[in-house]
C-alpha cells in the first residue's frame, strides 16, 4: 500500500472549520471503519477518507483531512470544506486549518459528486476481504492499478462509475456512496458481511 500524499495545490480561503451537524456522522463512521478494519492505520494516519455534500446541486463538500487517524475520534480540525476544484490547474479551494491538508483523494470525491448529483456522501476504505471477492460479488472494478491521489485514479473510477453505489478500485480499496452518510456506511458494512461468507 503506497503512501497517499497530497498531489494537488491547495488555496486555503479562510481558516473556518466546517460546522455541520453531519460531521458527527462522519466521526461515527470513521470509528466504525477503524473497528471493522475497513480503514487500516499506517504510521501517521489512516488509509481511508470520507465526505458529504453540503447542499444538493451545489459544489461544496466537507471531507476528512489528510493524515487523520481513525483510531480516535477526529478532532474539529480534521475536516475541510472544499468549495471548488480547478482541474486544469490542479487547484483545490478550501476552508480549514492551515496546518493540515484535505484528504489526498479530494479530487476523486469532488469528481464523483460532479458526475453524480444523486450522491450526497462518499466513504472510501480499504478492505482485503472485499477486494479478494469483488469479482464473485459483481462489484464494478477499475481496469488497472494507478497511483492514488492522481487524476489517473479519478478517470479510472469515472470510467466504471455509471449509476453504481459501490466501486472497487483495483489493488487499492473501495468507494461506498449514498444519499446519506448512514446509507453509504451501511452499504459498506453489507459488502463486508457478504465478503466474509463467500
Ligand atoms: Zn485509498
Amino acid at each position: 500500500m503506497s503512501y497517499e500524499g497530497v498531489k494537488y495545490q491547495i488555496i486555503i480561503r479562510d481558516r473556518s472549520l466546517p460546522a455541520d451537524a453531519r460531521i458527527e456522522a462522519l466521526r461515527k463512521w470513521c470509528q466504525i471503519f477503524h473497528e471493522k478494519d475497513l480503514a487500516p492505520l499506517y504510521p501517521g494516519g489512516t488509509h481511508g477518507n470520507m465526505s458529504f455534500r453540503l447542499e444538493p446541486g451545489k459544489p461544496g463538500i466537507v471531507i476528512t483531512a489528510a493524515s487523520s487517524s481513525f483510531a480516535e475520534p477526529l478532532s474539529d480540525d480534521s475536516f475541510f470544506t472544499i468549495w471548488d476544484v480547478d482541474f486544469e490547474n490542479n487547484l483545490v479551494i478550501a476552508s480549514g486549518e492551515n496546518n493540515r491538508e484535505p484528504s489526498s483523494e479530494t479530487l476523486l470525491h469532488f469528481s464523483i459528486y460532479q458526475a453524480r448529483p444523486d450522491v450526497q456522501a462518499i466513504l472510501h476504505g480499504h478492505c482485503v476481504s472485499i477486494s479478494n471477492y469483488s469479482g464473485q460479488m459483481n462489484i464494478p472494478t477499475t481496469s488497472e492499478f494507478v497511483e492514488s491521489g492522481t487524476m489517473k485514479i479519478v478517470k479510472s473510477v469515472l470510467e466504471v462509475l455509471g449509476n453504481h453505489s459501490f466501486i472497487e478500485i483495483k489493488d487499492h480499496g473501495f468507494i461506498s456512496m449514498g444519499k446519506t452518510i448512514e446509507d453509504a456506511g451501511e452499504l459498506a458494512m453489507g459488502m463486508l458481511g457478504r465478503s466474509a461468507i463467500i
